[in-house]
């Protein structure tokens, strides 16, 4: 078959050591980490915002559908080229940040990994707090597009929180500068704050200015084991009623751990176990750990060391961030949620998955950022079992109307991409959904900018 002719005129735009169309290339950008697939026409790789703001002009006229892509990690199918057309892949556009240590802000390229940035700004004392466990991976980009997160949200928020400003090409190709290098600006409509987490649908992210902090000088951890889970989601609720403010607060359920313990092939020593990390001074983690240990004790009357060593910690943390690598390797399949409730909900939220899970004879495992009320519940099947795909997507319908009955939302930080269309509507109302379908209209006339997500047509 010909090659579509816009693809000679990318190749002058990018050079054609930059677009790849062979067979084995488009394979690679057509799946993240969800189970859908679909291959581009051709993926292209941009190194500067003048490159991208000719691709999208030229795909606006040729009328072609383009798909921007971090590092494909994503959880919900949002760099999946559904439509064909082209990738616009950031990956070359990494060339670390600069960093401004006396305003505490950043400004990054999109295609920066995340785990990189957090190490160029902690070699000059500084904090960047979003650390999603993919963060070895994913990119700046991506996780502004996404509005993701991680276990340091009941502390410190999500990304959302940390972008000043961004410098976005929009569908029509034309370079928008929104938001400031301030921490304060209120000059007009809050534009840098719809793109954060609009998933790729309006417009390709080519630079971000991100707020940073002063590096807090010490973190403390403690491990407390419980036998029943709800009881651990208790515990959370109990720990945030008594004024303390962990920087993270993580739970495993006795599924994840299992899984955790065959994929490391360590034991962590717990059924159930809640990870709950403090930051600060010395004294103050000391002192809030000290407190967090006494009341889960107390009240809970569960095991709890607040004196780990490094080694333990560190072992406890690469199990929570495996959770979901191990829990790929128990089932042929699974379909890993996102549900977040208030905090004082998650005992109630984590009830209904059980119920859930029996009513479908369907395990789910339950892991997540406990301390932000968010729960990655993961449905474990078989694939082959034509009839179990139904039971899964009628279990996980479930799970979307619990967690709104709780007065929580469908998607704490992974996105509706593909996943979560059916449910968008669920959560907004019409009124919502529609509104929000006719900003998209008004900002992408021709719907070419990674069509076919968020909403249904
Ligand atoms: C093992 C594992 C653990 C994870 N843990 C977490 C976690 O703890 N917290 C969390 O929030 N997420 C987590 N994720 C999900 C995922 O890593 C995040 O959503 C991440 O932000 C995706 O970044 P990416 O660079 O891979 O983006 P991609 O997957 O490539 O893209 C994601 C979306 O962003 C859009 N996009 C990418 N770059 C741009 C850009 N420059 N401009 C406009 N749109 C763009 C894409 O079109 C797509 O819609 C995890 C994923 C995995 C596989």
């Amino acid at each position: 078959m010909a090659e579509p002719s816009y693809i000679a005129k990318l190749r002058q735009i990018v050079g054609s050591e930059h677009v790849s169309t062979d067979e084995e290339a488009l394979v690679c950008y057509s799946f993240d980490a969800t189970r859908f697939k679909a291959k581009p026409d051709a993926v292209v790789k941009p190194i500067n915002t003048e490159q991208v703001a000719k691709i999208m002009r030229l795909a606006y006229e040729a009328n072609v559908p383009v798909t921007p892509r971090g590092a494909g990690t994503g959880l919900s199918g949002g760099s999946i080229p559904i439509n064909g057309g082209i990738v616009v892949s950031t990956e070359l556009m990494n060339h670390g940040a600069q960093i401004h240590k006396e305003d505490l802000y950043a400004v990054v390229e999109p295609g920066v990994v995340t785990e990189d940035f957090q190490k160029q700004v902690e070699a000059k004392g500084l904090f960047y707090p979003m650390d999603p466990a993919s963060q070895a991976a994913c990119t700046v980009g991506g996780n502004v597009a996404e509005c993701a997160s991680g276990p340091r949200g009941l502390k410190y928020g999500t990304t959302r929180n940390y972008v000043l400003g961004l410098e976005v090409v929009s569908p029509e190709g034309k370079v928008l500068r929104l938001g400031a290098r301030t921490v304060k600006s209120v000059a007009g409509y809050d534009l840098t704050r719809l793109m954060v987490g609009s998933e790729g649908t309006l417009g390709i992210i080519t630079s971000v200015i991100l707020k940073i902090l002063p590096l807090p000088p010490s973190r403390k951890v403690l491990a407390a084991t419980f036998s029943d889970v709800k009881k651990a989601a208790e515990a959370v609720t109990a720990i945030i009623d008594n004024n303390l403010l962990p920087s993270v607060v993580e739970i495993m359920d006795r599924l994840t751990i299992e899984a955790c313990e065959s994929y490391l092939g360590e034991k962590l020593g717990a059924e159930v176990l809640l990870l709950v990390e403090f930051d600060g001074t010395r004294n103050v983690c000391d002192e809030e750990s000290a407190r967090c240990a006494e009341l889960i004790r107390g009240e809970f009357g569960s095991g709890v060391s607040d004196d780990i060593d490094p080694q333990r910690v560190a072992l406890l943390w690469e199990a929570r961030r495996s959770a979901l690598p191990a829990l790929t390797r128990r089932a042929s399949s699974l379909v890993l949620e996102d549900v977040t409730v208030p905090r004082s909900k998650l005992a109630s939220m984590i009830e209904k998955i059980g119920t859930i899970s029996h009513n479908f004879a369907l395990p789910v495992a339950v892991f997540g950022h406990a301390g932000d009320g968010n729960l990655h519940p993961t449905v474990l099947f078989d694939r082959k079992e034509g009839e179990t795909l139904k039971q899964v997507d009628a279990a996980v319908a479930e799970m979307m109307r619990a967690c709104l009955d709780l007065g929580g939302t469908i998607s704490g930080e992974h996105g509706i991409g593909l996943e979560k269309k059916p449910f968008l509507k669920l959560e907004l109302g019409k009124a919502g959904y529609e509104i929000m379908k006719n900003l998209k209209s008004l900002m992408d006339p021709h719907d070419i900018m990674n069509p076919g997500k968020m909403f249904y047509d």
